[in-house]
């Protein structure tokens, strides 16, 4: 069976082309052609031998993350991307260039298995993982399309912690400096809130930002709409987080999905309060993109407005997001979801 190439780490790499035969100094080439250059293939690797790009080209290889199928958005430079997989399963990402900052959203897993009821990519149950290979080349795909991008955030189908492994060593490579080298800073991983992974995530050298999927300010109300709340409690998540912000110095934020007439009433907001008060965190509202399966609508702007200007006046500093490509709406899950039918 072929190895995978793109998943190992420079000395991962010397240590095998070593054991195969070949000088160290060779991995150090591919290693580069890979990260830098983005090549996702041996036959474009010219600066090894014909017969060397044909050997290694029989031993190792990369896993295809293509580009399917591209939605532009009119209204913004925002675009959707439907991606294929080697066994044909199909994943979601979505690049915005906003600010002169290009950001692009991944996805973790083919589906999810978090379950929560709002959220399209869960709809189907969890598929698989990704492997650290296909998120990396999800990654390269994208900026083969597009050019370099400035930020990661992932946010698109999966939750990257249960697919822990995978996901840490994807953002230790795409950090590695001798490689793409993008810093820690510019990725965002976001989460439903899987407890004990965010202390073991803590506890490495990953640092990157974390965005927490909070959405209700109860336990009560959580457990109803998120069954991962059934697991970890409100007060358990936002320890994990207080000690990953001590840790990593890194930014934590939350967000919250508001559903109008369900998480924005007076009662939120106290909880909200008595949650955060003095703490200094910041809340991202998002406003519920409508899908098929979950009987809720978008909120009205004055809705989002209201329960922002109640938080604040409270002291909370929460922000709306802005929404981006809004004519080809389909967060991501739906697309997948559209696909598959
Ligand atoms: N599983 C991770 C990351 C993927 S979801 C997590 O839960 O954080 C990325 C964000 O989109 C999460 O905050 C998620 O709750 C939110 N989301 C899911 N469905 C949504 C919908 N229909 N409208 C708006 N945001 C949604």
């Amino acid at each position: 069976m072929k190895v995978t190439i793109n998943d190992k780490t420079l000395e991962e790499l010397e240590e095998l082309f070593l054991k195969e035969g070949y000088q160290k100094f060779r991995a150090k080439q591919v290693f580069r052609q890979i990260h830098v250059n983005k090549v996702n293939d041996f036959d474009q690797m010219t600066d090894l031998s014909k017969d060397m790009r044909e050997e290694l080209s029989q031993k190792f290889y990369f896993p295809s993350v293509k580009m399917e199928n591209e939605f532009v958005s009119k209204i913004d430079s925002t675009k959707k991307y439907l991606l294929s997989l080697d066994d044909g399963n199909i994943i979601e990402a979505v690049f915005m260039n906003y600010e002169s900052r290009k950001t692009i959203c991944i996805s973790s897993q083919v589906g999810c298995r978090m379950g929560c009821k709002f959220c399209a990519s869960t709809k189907k149950g969890l598929e698989r993982d990704l492997t650290a290979g296909e998120i990396l080349e999800e990654v390269y795909e994208l900026e083969r399309i597009n050019g370099d991008i400035n930020n990661i955030v992932i946010m698109g189908i999966g939750e990257p912690l249960d697919n822990f492994k995978n996901i840490t060593r994807f953002i230790s490579l795409i950090t590695d400096e001798k490689g793409r080298n993008l810093s820690h800073r510019s990725i965002t991983l976001s989460t439903s809130g899987l407890v004990p992974k965010i202390y073991e995530l803590a506890d490495m050298d990953i640092d990157v930002n974390l965005a927490l999927s909070l959405h209700y300010a109860s336990d009560e109300k959580r457990r109803r709409y998120m069954p991962i709340a059934n697991k970890y409690s409100i007060g358990q998540l936002i320890k994990a987080c207080d000690y990953y912000l001590d840790k990593t110095k890194r930014r934590v934020s939350f967000e919250y999905v508001v559903i109008d007439g369900v998480n924005n009433l007076d009662e939120d907001v106290n909880n909200l309060v008595s949650l955060f008060a003095g703490k200094n965190i910041h809340i991202n509202l998002i406003p519920l993109n409508p899908i098929e399966e979950f009987a809720y609508g978008k909120p009205k702007n004055s809705a989002l407005r209201d329960f922002r200007d109640k938080l604040s006046r409270k002291k909370l500093n929460a922000t709306i997001r802005r929404s981006m490509g809004s004519d080809i709406d389909a967060s991501c899950g739906q697309l997948r979801n559209n696909y598959a039918r």
